[in-house]
């Protein structure tokens, strides 16, 4: 018998060296949600309605896997859904 195997696409997406800058009177740089504050980290995930889980903010609300682009995010500790351009600080 012979199986194919299917071998989903890698990505080769490289991870920008984090520059945190954290720090009391250092703010205005940060994602963070509308209502609470909260600053989602590298490690905070969204799932998809593909069930496909990543990191919203990397890729500006779209699932890498299904490619569609959530205009709305969700915070996770209020658990408010807020557009997702106003997670981002106003310059
Ligand atoms: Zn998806
Ligand atoms: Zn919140």
């Amino acid at each position: 018998m012979d199986r194919e195997v299917e071998i989903p696409p890698k990505s080769t997406e490289r991870e920008p060296e984090s520059q945190e800058t954290e720090g009391p009177g250092k703010g205005g740089d940060r994602i963070r949600c509308p209502f609470c504050g909260w600053s989602p980290g590298a490690r905070d995930l969204w799932m998809c309605s593909c069930n496909h889980m990543w990191n919203t903010f990397d890729t500006g609300g779209v699932c890498p896997k299904c490619l569609v682009q959530w205009l709305n995010t969700q915070c996770h500790r209020c658990h408010q859904w807020s557009p997702h351009s106003v997670w981002y600080p106003a310059d």
